[in-house]
């Protein structure tokens, strides 16, 4: 039997009629039994944009983006002959529907917020149905497949945690078929439902998350991640454009590269790849044939520094009391308050009185969990800082490496530093406008041309 493949199609892949085109000559010829699309390239956007706009503007503010949305998707579906346009239509109406309720109200509930974002996928993948059909030519039937009906997930809108179980035994009732070559399911990434039938999000680029949970929920061998870059690279190449593509890195280290702000991949991308040894795999759309990047449960070589990230927008916040002195149970009391407001850390260090850690920039909108803490400490809040990451190995085992990483930042200011919780990541805290300036250096310090 041939190996079971989930491929997943990010906003660039589907940038209009002939990026889909592409996508659906890269999911046949790799015979994907299920893709996962995600947004046309810039409708997430706009779905945000029209969002706000509704809560903000008049009404024709609202709709000149409303025309922009469905000009993009009619004029998609008319380059790839899709004849019947009445479920594509549907949802046009329901992205008006949706923001025409929130103009009135004047109000953007979250979850009204995720609804109108999952018109975005639902779209897509309507779209990306009739590219793959033309592409397997009647050779294999081809279905739009709603992800709701398995993608199960919590109320938590925005950033919804999917319940693994659930979406387990879902995937066996309803996905099953694709396995056997008798069908192949294009579906939504991003999205998921509640018990009670509400759409929910995963979270901003969550389309990897979504095929991971199909992947590890259909029983999947690979997961194909394609995207506009050949691979991972050793840095954003955004930012450093020498920056090389690897063959090969370990699940360790690009968890962390994701986690640690690494675009390419959502950060919980990889959690279900590895609890079902499912192989990822990630290459460009656009350059298929290129060697793209394995993510291994162990490689060949083991340099001590593979690659580094940035995170932006980190805010530093210090809490301080002279209470610490000698007590206990101080971290727990701060810890929980950050748990009650599902706030996560990203890193943290202490000394005697105090607590010094780092969240993003976003949370301090937060004014309850703010009050909470000031309840316990003191609070000094530092925004627009970057956490930049050095990814690798044997790091924290490594002599000299904290002189060789501050000879080559030169006159950067490191904030805050943590050293010593994973043998893969060293990494501090700068002042955001400087962050590139630091990866800039030490890319070329230790990776080079
Ligand atoms: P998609 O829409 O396909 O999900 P994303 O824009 O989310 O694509 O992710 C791809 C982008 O991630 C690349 O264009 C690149 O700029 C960025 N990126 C960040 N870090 C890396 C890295 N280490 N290697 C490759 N690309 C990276
Ligand atoms: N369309 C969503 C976003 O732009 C999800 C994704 O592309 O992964 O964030
Ligand atoms: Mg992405």
């Amino acid at each position: 039997m041939d190996a079971i493949i989930v491929a997943k199609f990010g906003g660039s892949s589907m940038a209009d009629a002939a990026a889909m085109r592409r996508s659906a000559g890269v999911a046949l010829e790799h015979k994907a039994n299920i893709v996962t699309v995600s947004a046309t390239y810039g409708t997430t956007n706009n779905l945000i944009k029209l969002s706000e706009l509704a809560m903000t503007k008049d009404w024709s503010a609202c709709e000149e983006i409303i025309l922009e949305i469905r000009e993009k998707h009619l004029s998609i579906a008319c380059d790839l002959d899709l004849g019947n346009t009445s479920s594509l239509e549907r949802l046009l109406n329901e992205v008006e529907t949706l923001s025409k309720g929130m103009f009135l109200l004047k109000d953007c509930s979250p979850k009204a917020f995720d609804a109108i974002q999952s018109l975005g996928e639902r779209l897509s993948s309507l779209l990306f149905t009739r590219a793959l059909d033309l592409a397997w030519a009647n050779e294999r039937k081809v279905e739009c497949f709603d992800v709701r009906k398995v993608l199960r997930t919590d109320d938590q809108f925005g950033k919804a945690t999917p319940l693994i179980e659930e979406i387990s035994t879902l995937c066996d009732t309803h996905l099953i078929d694709c396995k056997y070559d008798n069908v192949v399911y294009v579906t939504q990434g991003f999205i998921g439902q509640t018990e009670c039938g509400h759409t929910t999000t995963l979270g901003r680029g969550g389309s990897d998350y979504s095929a991971a949970l199909i992947a590890e929920g259909i029983g999947a061998d690979i997961l194909q991640i394609w995207t506009d870059v050949a691979g991972i690279a050793t840095t954003d190449p955004r930012i450093v454009p020498t920056a090389k593509l690897m063959n090969e890195i370990t699940f360790s280290e690009a968890a962390e590269l994701a986690t640690f702000g690494a675009k390419i991949l959502h950060p919980t991308t990889l959690t279900p790849a590895l609890r079902k040894n499912v192989s990822v795999y990630v290459g460009s759309s656009y350059e298929a044939s290129a060697p793209g990047t394995w993510i291994k449960k162990s490689c060949s070589e083991t340099p001590l520094i593979r690659a580094m990230a940035q995170k932006k927008e980190q805010s530093l916040l210090t809490l301080s009391t002279p209470k610490m002195i000698g007590s206990h149970g101080f971290l727990y009391e701060i810890f929980k308050i950050f748990n009650a407001h599902k706030v996560s850390i990203d890193s943290v260090t202490t000394s005697e009185i105090s607590v010094a850690l780092t969240i993003e920039d976003s949370t301090l909108l937060n004014r309850k969990l703010l009050g909470e803490l000031e309840n316990l400490a003191e609070v000094k809040v530092e925004e627009n800082l970057s956490l930049v990451s050095l990814i690798g190995n044997n790091i924290n085992h490594t002599a000299g490496l904290g002189k060789r990483i501050f000879e080559a930042l030169g006159d950067i200011n490191v904030r805050m530093i943590c050293l010593g919780a994973s043998r893969h990541n060293f990494c501090f805290l700068v002042d955001g406008e400087r962050a590139n300036d630091a990866i800039i250096r030490l890319h070329d310090h230790f990776i080079g041309e």
